[in-house]
């Protein structure tokens, strides 16, 4: 099958390192850089191969955002609010160039590969050095060399579909990593910009995405989170009948202590990757499977191809082969023409399936998309009723499914200090449920067991075994 996207060829993955060697030099340079991130897991994991290209451009990060020479603002644009937030803030920072005018500004992310965004950057927003898409992520040492030597305003967003391989990464958590195995989306949920701002659909090679693994599994990584905006399609495309799960198989094999993936589409939850799961000693017993709308006439509406007996008909199914399995979910209230009724189905099906956890939204029209033209746009006070409610059901509903873990053992990938205490630490078990416990500075990024003991508001408290 012919592809329609490209790889990032060596020479000009080669060209890019040169660039950020001639920024590196460069004796007018930011020395610092800060980056303020927005949105997902993919534009988290964005914002290190943007640290990676700084780090190779010699600059280094600085505590605070005021104190810092560049600036970059890396957007999400799923809903209003990321948006409005977003160009706040950039605005803010104009204040601080008045009394420090060599502080250096870049946007980037989903919100520039909006149409016309960039246009309302180059009028109204002067002051920012440099803009540029997701899928010029891989330029970002030309485009800053360009905007250093010309010392004129960069925009810059290509539409095209591309796959950059070899970026540096600089990771946050250095014991879980993020590892992206596929791009873009063909979806087209009536509601959702994605498939325009990150473009078609497609997979990474599967040795790419092996050898990054293992790459991984040499520093010493013990979890392994693979992301992608539709991750269980992974392998459409590549032509050779490579699927989801044959890879999680592979990397179970390789024996990644703790894999863990997102997010997935219901419709392409297949019998092959809950069999995956199934028989796997590392792929952790959870999954993010967003439903959306409990309701089969608003399903059709978000144009999401299944309907709430298939999504009931995959979870039975889960259950069945990992029991005890952690689901979580997305919720969108308040989507143009949604009835009472339509309203009263997602609550029914929040009680049927019993999440332990639900990210829950109020639907926020999005230029360019289908829904945002459909009749029957919900007022805000009924969506924000609604969305009150059905948060107030999931916390009673969680601290029931929750209580299965009371009594039992738990492995945690322990993240940092508790919020409550200096004398506990926190991270997240095997069902990707978090967990507080009693623990010191060593704990911090390995794996510790712990006997659950109690359970405060929606977390866990788990005493050391
Ligand atoms: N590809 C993933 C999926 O399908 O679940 C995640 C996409 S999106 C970044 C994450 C969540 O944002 C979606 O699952 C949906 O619940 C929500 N979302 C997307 N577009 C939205 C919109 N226009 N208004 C409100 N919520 C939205
Ligand atoms: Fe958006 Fe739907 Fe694609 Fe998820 S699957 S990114 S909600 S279009």
């Amino acid at each position: 099958m012919e592809r329609d996207y490209q790889i990032v060829s060596e020479a000009e993955m080669a060209r890019q390192r040169e660039f950020a060697e001639a920024v590196r030099v460069l004796p007018h340079r930011p020395q610092t850089y800060f980056i303020v991130t927005y949105g997902c897991q993919m534009n988290a994991h964005d914002s290190e191969k943007l640290a990676g290209m700084l780090e190779e451009m010699g600059m280094v990060p600085a505590e605070t955002r005021e104190e810092a020479d560049f600036v970059i603002f890396n957007t999400c644009c799923v809903r209003d609010n990321a948006e409005r937030r977003a160009l706040g803030n950039i605005t803010w920072l104009r204040e601080i160039r008045k009394t420090r005018p060599e502080l250096m500004i870049a946007v980037c992310g989903c919100m520039i590969q909006e149409p016309g965004m960039a246009e309302k950057i180059l009028k109204q927003y002067k002051f920012v050095n440099l803009a540029f898409g997701t899928a010029n992520l891989y330029k970002f040492p030309e485009m800053m060399y360009e905007a250093l030597e010309s010392g004129r305003n960069t925009v810059e967003v290509d539409t095209h579909d591309v796959i950059p391989e070899g970026l540096p990464v600089q990771r946050v958590r250095k014991e879980a990593a993020y590892l992206t195995v596929m791009y873009g989306c063909d979806n087209f949920c009536s509601y959702c910009i994605v498939p325009y701002v990150r473009g078609r659909e497609r997979s990474r090679e599967p040795s790419a995405v092996l050898k990054e693994a293992e790459g991984l599994m040499k520093d010493g990584t013990k979890e392994i989170m693979l992301l992608g905006q539709n991750v269980n399609s992974y392998g459409k495309g590549l032509g050779n009948g490579y699927s989801f799960a044959k890879l999680l198989k592979e990397l179970d094999r390789m024996g990644v202590p703790r894999i863990r993936f997102m997010t997935s589409h219901p419709k392409d939850l297949s019998d092959e990757l809950i069999e995956a799961m199934q028989g796997s000693r590392h792929i952790l017993p959870q999954f993010h499977l967003p439903v959306q709308s409990g309701s089969d006439r608003i399903l059709e509406k978000m144009n999401r191809r299944y309907t709430r007996d298939i999504y009931m008909e995959r979870v039975r199914k889960l259950r069945e082969a990992v029991p005890g399995i952690g689901l979580s979910t997305d919720i969108i209230v308040g989507f143009p023409g949604e009835t009472e009724e339509d309203f009263r189905d997602t609550m029914e099906l929040v009680r049927e399936v019993g999440f332990d956890s639900a990210f829950t939204f109020i639907y926020s029209p999005r230029v360019g998309t289908r829904a945002a033209s459909m009749d029957g746009q919900i007022a805000a006070d009924v969506s924000t009723r609604r969305i009150e409610e059905l948060i107030a059901l999931q916390e009673e509903i969680q601290q029931q499914t929750l209580k299965r873990f009371l009594g039992q053992e738990e492995e945690i990938l322990v993240e940092g200090f508790s919020k409550r205490s200096d004398d506990a630490v926190s991270g997240k078990g095997r069902h990707a449920v978090s967990v507080t416990m009693d623990g010191g500075p060593g704990d911090i990024g390995e794996i510790v067991k712990c006997r659950i003991t109690g359970l405060k508001h929606n977390t866990l408290m788990g005493e050391r075994v």
